[in-house]
């Protein structure tokens, strides 16, 4: 039976195909009584299912060892075989099985659930977290035996189902760190039933182009595995089993929508430059070093922000300092002597890596919690090994460095005493490095836009974090979609705050970007440019688009109508007035 359900559009873009239903195991499973003399067929059932997840687990542990495969792949792999064959998960289901004759799955899942209760109890925040390995590995053989060997195909390889076969992620919600796996496997798109459009989930989504859509609410049990869907991302439509007629119309989008996209390809060599003839710089968001194809595909002037805290997730230990310099090394070599700005560590709210669980204290309020500076200040040397990664990585290219979420004046100098620090100790090691290397920071809190003054003196360029600054500044919490309708760009707080940060930095001659996701938003860089906007850093799919706009724009003409527009206070009239500029 065909229906829609309408969420929040986060990811342009349509994608048709199979659903994937990424699961808790315990919402799924069938609870039944065996007969006393089926219970050696069960059994068999069960150690059959076992057999299969430690063969998968083999072909994928081959898999880990080949070269480009991310190296927290193998340990993950080795983990997980680990707990497959431990008696917990191998035994004690089989003895519920005998002794209280439950079918499989059901023994399975309460095993499941009694060993992450066990774990629950856990202080070490390491061992604690453990227990998400143990529901993946439940959740591999649970597939096996409802007979779903299922797996995500790699990225490259074909579709499991032809042209439309790529599947479709539908998840009850997706983390940060799941989300930024799909960079390494082949999904068409996603949808979530929780999730705000500005979430890392939201932001990783987009730098992979493909089409997502978020806060759809019953999504997840509502779709079945193997569904056909469409994910509409452009206007946050989810369309489950859809009618021929319905699949032809989108086809056809789909085609028009890759046409148009082709065509602004044409713009990758033009000159970022308006009408009246001011250019303009448009730089790349990136998480991985892998991106930096589709910064280069993009014909970016440089890296406005490298998202480091995505090095961290998904894996067991920290990146070491040597681990981290190579990373930021590919980066910068590649950009061969364009700007590459490396942000420091911006872990916590919603981005969470398991590597830190044992020094990340469950926070009432994450958001507001010890997040990005304020974390790093607290673990001077996970700090220190990074800033010295940086260092050295800025011995190859041109690197820069930029610190998230600064409130107070004393985390600058906090800062700059560490970066200091960190460059003695490479002297020390006879390391070479640039001496002059940038320090800039992330205006994304309304103090640090309020008290601008003091901030550009101790800072050479700044980059506003409009994500956060909405966030802050409205306080909404980005994750969440039951504010996301309150979370609003044009919000006149939010756009004195931002036409005060640029003509600040103006005045103190110092650069200034918007990094957040306003900047990849065409509908809004005439806006941006008419507040005297001049660096712009997206998501890399987003700046031919944005390109579009800058070289069609006359930045007097909208200097004028922005003032103007900067008296109203009524958000009607704000927008109505952004949509004519
Ligand atoms: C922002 O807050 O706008 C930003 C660019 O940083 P992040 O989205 O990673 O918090
Ligand atoms: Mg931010």
């Amino acid at each position: 039976m065909s229906f829609t359900l309408h969420g929040l559009a986060v990811s342009q873009g349509i994608a048709i195909g199979h659903a994937h239903l990424v699961s808790h195991a315990t919402l799924e499973v069938a609870h039944y009584t065996v007969r006393e003399r089926d219970l050696p067929r069960e059994i068999t059932r069960f150690e059959e299912a076992l057999a299969t997840v430690r063969t998968e687990l083999g072909a994928l542990k081959t898999e880990a060892a080949t070269p480009g495969s991310p190296s927290e792949l193998s340990a993950l792999v080795n983990v997980h075989a680990m707990f497959l064959d431990d008696p917990m998960l191998a035994e004690v289901p089989k003895d519920l099985m005998r002794e209280r004759r439950c079918n499989a799955e059901w023994a399975l899942v309460q095993q499941m659930e009694l060993l992450v209760a066990q774990f629950d109890e856990i202080d070490d925040g390491y061992l604690r977290e453990r227990k998400h390995d143990i529901v993946q590995v439940v959740e591999r053989v649970l597939r096996v035996l409802l007979g779903k060997p299922r797996r995500l195909g790699r990225k490259g390889g074909k579709g499991e189902k032809g042209d439309e076969g790529e599947l479709v992620v539908v998840a009850h919600d997706l983390s940060p760190a799941d989300t930024i796996q799909f960079k390494n496997l082949k999904i068409a798109g996603f949808v979530t039933d929780l999730g705000g459009a500005t979430s890392h989930t939201a932001i990783v989504a987009r730098s992979l182009a493909i089409p997502a859509v978020v806060g759809l609410h019953h999504a997840r049990p509502l779709v079945r595995e193997n569904d056909m869907i469409i994910v509409d991302g452009t206007r946050g439509v989810l369309i489950v089993d859809p009618d021929a007629r319905v699949l032809e119309e989108y086809r056809l989008r789909k085609r028009e929508l890759e046409l148009e996209r082709s065509k602004l390809k044409r713009l990758k060599t033009a000159r970022a430059a308006t009408l009246d003839n001011v250019d303009v710089e448009l730089m790349a968001n990136i998480e991985l070093p892998q991106d930096i194809a589709q910064v280069k595909e993009a014909g970016a002037d440089g890296v406005g922000l490298f998202r480091t805290e995505f090095l961290f997730m998904n894996r067991d230990t920290l990146p070491s300092e040597d681990e981290q310099f190579e990373a930021y090394r590919v980066v910068a070599k590649a950009l061969a002597g364009k700007p590459v700005t490396i942000r420091t560590l911006d872990i916590g709210g919603d981005k969470t890596a398991r590597a830190l669980a044992g020094t990340e204290r469950q926070a009432p309020n994450p958001a507001l919690g010890l997040r990005a500076i304020r974390y790093c200040l607290a673990e001077p040397q996970i700090f220190l090994a990074q800033l010295r990664a940086i260092l050295r990585a800025s011995h190859f290219g041109k690197v820069q460095i930029l610190i998230p979420m600064l409130a107070h004046v004393t985390e600058i100098e906090q800062t700059l005493t560490m970066i200091e620090q960190a460059k003695a100790q490479l002297r020390e090691r006879r390391c070479k490095f640039d001496e002059h290397i940038a320090v800039g920071g992330m205006i994304e809190i309304p103090a640090a836009a309020l008290a601008l003054g003091a901030f550009v003196k101790r800072l050479q360029f700044l980059s506003i974090g409009t994500n956060d600054l909405i966030q802050y500044t409205l306080a909404i919490d980005r994750t969440d979609e039951a504010v996301s309708h309150l979370y609003d760009p044009l919000h006149p707080a939010v756009l004195r705050l931002l036409s005060m940060v640029i003509q600040t930095a103006h005045k103190a001659e110092i650069p200034v970007a918007v990094c957040g996701e306003l900047a990849g938003d065409p509908k809004l860089t005439r806006l941006l440019l008419g507040m005297g906007l001049r660096q712009f850093s997206m998501h890399p799919t987003q700046l031919l688009e944005v390109k579009q706009q800058i070289v069609m724009a006359d930045t007097e003409q909208l200097a004028m109508k922005v003032t103007r527009l900067m008296r109203c206070d009524e958000p009607e009239r704000i927008r109505e007035q952004v949509e004519r500029l």
